[in-house]
């Protein structure tokens, strides 16, 4: 259950906090309180983040906070953390440390037995998977493909071996060519997701097989364009293959052992998930 917190904020904390993927609407008041309050904002671009600052009167001092200079900062920042100041990290879109810059600064954080505290709110990652219509139970999250044609390819045929969703950011830049990649790895039956723009005024989701998906892209120059996210079913013809292979190596193995052997041996031969092998072990 959501609960309204007590306005309870102790001096030394991080707070990593969550601002808009598009929609300056899409920020919490909890967050805006937070930056309000804090002695410093940590931003990824101060000039980008200045337009959502200004636009809820934030006046807190606002400092960079990229991916090339975290290293460095991070003892400065940690040595400011413990003289008694308050401070928040934004990324420009998101929620930081998602494809965004500040592990570092929480792993030392933490280290240092700083309090780190999250202020959720949007990602594009979980906006897309929750509108895609493909499997949200279990997915995986890849950040961005490798933008050399040899990696990304390298990078794709690994989901092969997955059995979940598969979530990865990528640029207008190489939106097509990743599209193809795709194609060539995963065949023409695949069901992928685009999700392009998502809370801006051109927002377009659209979950088809990727000849129909690049056509898509190819028929106007401006679908190329904005932030998108892709998703990647598992496959089905895996899974259904796999299945099959279950119910019939399971009778043969229970004849000759117990249930939780014969659900180790199943899942180690079918690659369907051990728990999975034992629910249907028990079953006959
Ligand atoms: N930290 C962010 C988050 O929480 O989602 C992600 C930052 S990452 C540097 C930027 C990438 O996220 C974009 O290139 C795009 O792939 C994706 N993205 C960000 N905003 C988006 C939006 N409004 N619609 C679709 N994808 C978006």
């Amino acid at each position: 259950m959501p609960e309204i917190m007590p306005e309870i904020m102790p001096e030394i904390m991080l707070y990593i906090v969550a601002t808009p993927i598009g929609n300056l609407d899409d920020i919490s008041f909890r967050a805006i309180a937070t930056l309000k309050k804090v002695d410093i904002i940590l931003a990824e671009d101060t000039r980008h983040s200045k337009k959502l600052l200004t636009h809820y009167s934030i006046s807190t001092k606002c400092r960079a906070f990229y991916e090339h200079n975290e290293r460095q900062a991070v003892d400065g920042i940690i040595a400011e953390l413990k003289s008694g100041k308050s401070v928040a990290l934004i990324s420009d879109a998101g929620t930081p440390l998602i494809s965004d810059p500040g592990f570092i600064l929480v792993r030392e954080a933490k280290k240092s037995g700083i309090p780190v505290s999250p202020i959720p709110g949007a990602n594009a990652a979980i906006s897309a998977l929750c509108a895609s219509g493909i499997a949200s139970d279990a997915f995986s999250f890849f950040g961005f493909l490798p933008s050399k044609q040899t990696a990304r390819v390298k990078a794709i045929s690994a989901i092969l071996s997955i059995d979940e969703t598969a979530i990865f950011y990528e640029s207008p830049k190489r939106i097509l060519a990743t599209s193809q990649d795709l194609l060539q790895i995963l065949g023409a039956e695949r069901i992928v997701c685009f999700a392009k723009e998502l809370s801006k005024s051109f927002e377009t989701i659209k979950t088809d097989i990727l000849p129909n998906l690049i056509n898509y892209l190819q028929a106007d120059p401006a679908h190329q364009k904005g932030e998108f996210v892709i998703l990647i079913a598992a496959d089905k013809n895996k899974k259904v293959a796999g299945e099959k292979q279950l119910s019939k190596i399971l009778p043969i193995l229970l004849a000759e052992m117990g249930a939780a052997k014969a659900a180790k041996i199943a899942a180690k031969i079918t690659k369907i998930d051990k728990k999975t092998c034992y629910k249907n072990a028990i079953k006959l």
